[in-house]
């Protein structure tokens, strides 16, 4: 009866760890060391068996491993990993094994004598803790008084689920049983094989699924409903939705996008779905968010919307992100890297596949073309600091494992020059690259080598050895561009040089760069592609006649900045497709900021791309606004900025208005989204800031007199300057809700009240601890990035940080340093921030790297703002 025995053996431990307090780890045979990453070479795992008996309710659960290894030479220790968990009795080769853990989450098995090469299993018995506070390893839930069981494992935290050998490169076959009590349902990767009665509860066994690496293993327990949805892919496999009990139909629309998905990306990659099913498995949170075989984990706050709170933003991030974490069934699961240097294989193809599998999905939301432009703005912006990573960086401790998922440059980065290098070979042949790489290396692991071979054969190596030049190499280059005609023909001179956004430079540092220009001359208008550099800072690309201008970047996919001169920008504008017009305003943006480009002549932009028709350029030049640094502007400065909003997209705006109108176009939808919060917020725009208040007041009232697409932003506008009455309204709303969505998003409302008393008290829900750090993280990022609240929060980040810290997770952690670390653009604050969050990042993997990049980033802003304040002063002044 697992239950009962359960219980025994909680006690049993408590017991036990108070008879000796500290029992000390048996040593290991003379001359044996723990290792310091990774595990030794010499012994493979064949296969591994995972059994658990597993109630969510408990605070422990029970299990055993079984892995059949080989071994390449006599052993007198077996390595492996486990973290936080009980061992009870370990063998080696049927023998009984002493455990000793060491440092890093290593744990070494001494069988009684060396173990003989060849075959063996090694077997271990051990307990293990249900995590409520981190969602790592087997962590738990409570919905409406029911608890619910799942796990998150990447990138090494299977080891604190069950011993295992907890590297990518040990892709095995997995054989998982679990034992749950009467009324829960037990879901893993692959179908249940049979069922049966055990103790009281009842023994599931799975199928042994495809070879996966330990972090992809999944399973969730708990008193689920199932929400049949269909069939995917060519083999028709059946998708189904497991979901707190009583949260099916809340999966409406999820359920209606997702089979078709597998249909697209087998359609995009010509390769079938490679699994038997495809269970969604609802997990509370949206970082629980994860592309698990067979049952990919999808957090409530994207897949779970109620009829009333279906809004196409909430749509498009369901679709989006679905289609992600279904993309790396291909990139990721049935090819995975094979250590985590090469994580870009993983998260830069399926980044740079997802969109296109979102707009095959849903053409209007338009989002190859804004992921391609935000990507490459996110990764330039990343890619000109000093402390950025490479796409390839060396992965030699756990921090760097944690650093090896860099939004900016494992994302946004590798899917930018992946786009370059499509744009250069072609969308066919590009395709055929990553289906070539699919299908040589189906169920095994794959490294950078085999990708650069796979495209030497389908390209050139010239081609493949460029594509080496930005794994490996740091940064990104700066592209100058001149026409020569003469005797000998016409062609673009191209001179690169690495772009720090310090001004630094790095001579070592070039590319060969697969460049595509476009060239015109009167009504003659023509692409050039050649591979230029490499070899030294100067190449040439021939061109097919003499033009009157040249734009170096065609299609805007260039994974480049191009310089640009002021004179010459409003005569080059009218040529430029609109996707080139979001590339020049990326570059415009960074380059005025380290001084390349006069600030006035890249806000002179601003007006042509806010008067465009194109939602993408309205959207870019919101962004390029922010070159001014509206955030650190004294308080006459703000005033006419604030102005400068309402004066440039307040007549659209109020056009628009803020109630969405039946049957209209979807890039109006999105325009009204982006445009009446940001000129009733950041513009102080009077009228439409008193209808937002009006709004939000209705929707407290009433949940159905205000269609969520208006109630969100206007609760989010009204916030900053509401009063007491609108706080209370909005946190009674929160601790209402069943919906985490919802809770979450009203309490990060709080965080933006300005009024002092408000602030505090917002704040004061982070600090006390009786709400979940989880929901209340977003009050402090709101409070963080408002301009009149920062310091406050900031305040509670020093007082507090040793109560908070404990409940971060270190993703977490790492952001919200990173979020910090931003108000060292205030000179006269910088070196007590920097002080302050230095220490305090060591304590969690990956965040001293992120804390470095944000500070420098920091550095960053102070120069800009020193070089640049008087010149944004004139340009808001005329
Ligand atoms: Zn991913």
């Amino acid at each position: 009866m697992p239950i009962p025995a359960l219980a025994l053996t909680v006690a049993a431990l408590a017991a036990a760890a108070a008879a000796d307090p500290a029992p000390r780890p048996p040593p290991l045979p003379a001359g044996e060391v723990p290792p310091a990453l990774r595990l030794p070479a010499g012994v493979r795992p064949i296969r591994g068996e995972v059994s658990l008996t597993l109630d969510p309710a408990a605070e422990r659960y029970r299990g055993r491993v079984r892995y059949p290894v080989v071994l390449d030479a006599p052993a007198r220790v077996v390595w492996l990993h486990a973290e936080g968990l009980e061992i009870e009795e370990a063998k080696v080769g049927g023998r009984p094994a002493r455990a000793v853990p060491a440092a890093g989450g290593l744990l070494g098995l001494v069988p009684d004598a060396p173990q003989p090469p060849g075959e063996a299993t090694v077997e271990v018995a051990f307990a293990g803790t249900i995590d409520r506070v981190r969602s790592r390893g087997v962590y738990a839930a409570a919905e409406e008084g029911r608890w619910y069981a799942y796990t998150f494992f990447e990138p090494a935290d299977a080891r604190r689920a069950f011993p295992c050998f907890d590297e990518p490169s040990f892709k095995i076959p997995w054989r998982l049983s679990l034992t749950v009590k009467p009324g829960d349902r037990a879901v893993a990767n692959t179908p249940a094989l049979r069922e049966a009665p055990d103790g009281g509860g009842t023994r599931v066994e799975f199928a042994e699924t495809r070879p996966l690496p330990s972090y992809l293993v999944a399973f969730v327990v708990g008193p689920f409903d199932v929400v049949e949805a269909g069939a995917g892919g060519a083999a028709r496999v059946p998708v189904r939705f497991v979901v707190p009990r009583g949260r099916g139909g809340e999966t409406r629309y999820a359920a209606s996008v997702t089979a078709r998905l597998l249909d697209l990306i087998e359609a995009e990659t010509g390769v079938p779905y490679p699994y038997e099913k495809c269970d969604v498995a609802v997990v509370p949170r949206f970082w629980g968010t994860m592309e698990h075989p067979g049952i990919v984990a999808l957090g409530q706050p994207l897949t779970l919307i109620p009829p009333v709170a279906e809004t196409r933003e909430r749509r498009l991030r369901y679709a989006s992100i679905a289609a992600h974490e279904l993309v790396h069934h291909w990139f990721g699961d049935l090819v995975t890297m094979a250590w985590w240097d090469d994580t870009w294989l993983n998260e830069s193809l399926t980044s740079f596949v997802d969109p296109v599998i979102t707009d095959a999905l849903e053409p209007a939301w338009r989002r190859t073309a804004r992921a391609r432009a935000e990507g490459r703005a996110s990764a330039l912006a990343a890619d000109a600091l000093a402390a950025v990573k490479r796409l390839r960086e060396p992965v030699g401790s756990r921090h760097e494992i944690e650093g090896a998922f860099d939004n900016a440059i494992t994302y946004d980065k590798g899917a930018a020059v992946a786009a370059m290098y499509e744009r250069f070979l072609g969308r066919a042949a590009w395709r055929a690259v990553l289906r070539d790489h699919l299908l040589a290396h189906a169920d095994r692991t794959a490294a950078s080598e085999d990708f650069l071979a796979t495209l030497a054969a389908r390209s050139t190596p010239a081609l493949a050895a460029s594509l080496r030049g930005f794994l490996e190499r740091p940064g990104v280059p700066l592209v100058r561009a001149s026409v020569r005609c003469d005797a000998r023909g016409a062609a673009a001179v191209v001179r690169q040089e690495r772009f720090l956004a310090s001004g630094a430079p790095d001579p070592a540092a070039t590319w060969a760069i697969p460049l595509c220009v476009r060239a015109g001359a009167g009504a003659r208008v023509e692409t050039a592609c050649a591979l230029v550099g490499g070899d030294g800072p100067e190449g040439e690309l021939p061109l097919p006649f003499c033009p009157e201008w040249l734009w170096p970047n065609a299609g805007g996919t260039g994974y480049h900045l191009t310089a640009l001169d002021a004179a010459a920008l409003p005569g080059l504008w009218p040529h430029l497709a609109p996707a080139e017009r979001l590339a020049l305003a990326t570059d415009a943006s960074l380059l005025a900021r380290r001084g390349d480009l006069p600030v006035e002549a890249a806000l002179g932009r601003v007006g042509p791309l806010a008067a465009s028709d194109d939602r993408l350029q309205v959207e870019a030049s919101l962004e390029l606004a922010r070159l001014a640094q509206p955030e650190w502007l004294g308080p006459d400065d703000h005033a006419r900025w604030r102005a400068f909003l309402r004066e440039t997209w307040g007549p659209r705006a109020r056009s628009l208005g803020w109630m969405p109108r039946r049957g209209e176009p979807d890039d109006t939808a999105a325009l009204r989204r982006l445009v009446v919060p940001a000129v009733a917020d950041e513009g102080e725009d009077a009228p439409l800031a008193g209808e937002a208040a009006a709004l939000a007041r209705r929707w407290l009232a009433d949940r159905r007199s205000v269609p969520a697409e208006a109630a969100w932003p206007a609760l989010e506008v009204a916030a900053r300057t509401g009063d007491v009455a609108l706080f209370d309204g909005i946190l009674a709303a929160a601790r209402a809700s069943r919906d985490r969505t919802v809770r979450a998003r009203l309490l990060a409302f709080l965080g933006r009240f300005e009024r002092p008393a408000l602030a505090d008290r917002a704040l004061g829900l982070v600090a006390s601890g009786e709400e979940d750090l989880r929901d209340t993280s977003g009050i402090l990022r709101a409070a963080l990035a408002g301009r009149e609240t920062r310091w406050r929060a900031w305040a509670l980040l020093r007082g507090r940080w040793d109560a908070l810290a404990p409940r971060l997770r270190s993703d977490e952690a790492s952001w919200l340093v990173a979020q910090a670390a931003g108000l060292a653009c205030d000179p006269g604050r910088a070196a007590e921030v920097a002080a302050f969050l230095r220490p305090r990042a060591e304590a969690f993997d990956g965040a001293p790297a992120a804390l470095a990049r944000a500070l420098e980033e920091a550095g960053a802003c102070r120069a800009a703002r020193a070089r640049n304040g008087p010149a944004v002063a004139r340009f808001l002044a005329r």
